[in-house]
């Protein structure tokens, strides 16, 4: 398009001028203009940003998916490998990761899928010899892929469908003035809607994530073909459910998804279920999902924790403290779950058995 129009304006401004010359737009292109626009323009990570993530709570939680990656390498005979991770944020999960790795012989190339220049120059400043990518389209495609992501897919666009007196609608962002506010589109077919949902109350939403699925099988796809396996974890439930579940975070606090866009994360939870389907219909083996503190402990946290706290005696409470936020049960140790996928013939990694 030559308009100006599309271009010029800050981001509520553009998606408002959208909205007014060509009418609503889907929840995903929202999510995605706006997720988009946030990551391209600051590292939204720790204490001085809107939220924090498990690799930036723990060393140790690099460091244990790194080893079990290690391990499932191991024993498929140690080939020349690739280690991939989609939405590496500062790049620390990476780095304990590929640490961890080194210690037990492994010493890939890593590639990183990400597409914001602000988290690139952070992840160059920890991986300088690391390959980025824009998406996972091109990876090596010669040598088995040893893949992790942390908090990816909740960040990816979702659609939601929205149960009206009628029947079922697409949910799409209509603006009024300057404000942004979700509105029942066109009707779908009741067919679209799994039996079992298809007869909730007024009000009812359902989310789909079609750019994860797409993610997951190409993931799969290449795993099936090249050898593998990758670890991912996020927060998430076993759909296709009823409920809401995109929100907005700032500055640590909960906020209107719908305000100020490009300005606050957007994310929402992971329909592992969904995922798990779309991995398995590739033909490759998919475990969980394991809830992140059962993994953890399963894979030796403990043991990790008293072998750091030993050599660093001063760090023995911070350390405690991270493995508590990490494996609890009121903290993120059963909200946030793990899956495995490996290709056949493959090892499954340890806490997936
Ligand atoms: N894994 C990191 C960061 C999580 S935040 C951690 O656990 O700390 C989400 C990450 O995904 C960011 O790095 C963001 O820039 C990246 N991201 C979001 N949408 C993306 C997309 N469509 N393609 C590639 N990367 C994306």
């Amino acid at each position: 398009m030559t308009d100006t129009t599309e271009t010029q304006g800050t981001l509520p401004d553009r998606l408002a001028r959208a909205i007014t010359l060509a009418g609503p737009i889907s929840i995903a292109q929202f999510m995605a203009a706006a997720n988009a626009h946030y990551y391209a323009t600051r590292d939204p990570l720790g204490a001085t940003g809107d939220f924090t993530t498990a690799p930036e709570i723990s060393q140790m939680f690099g460091e244990l998916l790194g080893l079990a990656l290690a391990d499932v390498w191991q024993r498929a005979g140690s080939p020349p490998a690739a280690y991939v991770e989609l939405g590496p944020g500062r790049g620390t999960l990476a780095g304990d990761a590929l640490r961890a790795m080194a210690k037990a012989g492994l010493a890939p190339p890593a590639h990183l899928v990400e597409t914001s220049p602000v988290l690139r120059a952070a992840q160059a400043e920890r991986l300088p010899g690391a390959t980025w990518h824009d998406a996972l389209s091109t990876v090596p495609e010669d040598r088995p892929l040893l893949v992790l992501a942390n908090e990816f897919f909740d960040a990816l666009p979702i659609r939601q469908l929205v149960r009206t007196a009628t029947g079922w609608h697409e949910r799409l962002v209509a603006c009024q003035d300057t404000l942004f506010l979700p509105i029942a589109g066109k009707q779908v077919p009741d067919g679209v809607i799994p039996a079992d949902l298809r007869d909730a109350e007024p009000g009812a939403i359902i989310e789909t994530s079609p750019a994860s699925v797409a993610v997951v099988r190409a993931l799969a796809q290449r795993l099936v073909a090249q050898g593998g396996a990758a670890i991912l974890v996020d927060y998430g439930y076993q759909g296709p459910a009823i409920g809401e579940t995109l929100q907005a975070v700032r500055g640590h606090a909960y906020a209107n998804p719908f305000d100020a866009p490009g300005e606050q994360d957007l994310t929402a939870h992971v329909d592992f279920a969904t995922l798990v389907a779309a991995a398995a219909a590739e033909g490759a083996n998919v475990r969980g999902p394991v809830e992140q503190g059962l993994l953890l402990t399963a894979l030796g946290i403990d043991a990790r924790l008293t072998a750091l706290s030993r050599t660093a005696p001063d760090r023995g409470e911070a350390l405690l403290a991270g493995r508590n936020r990490l494996v609890q049960p009121d903290q993120m140790g059963t909200l946030f779950k793990a899956v495995a996928i490996t290709a056949p013939g493959w090892p499954v990694p340890g806490g997936f058995a």
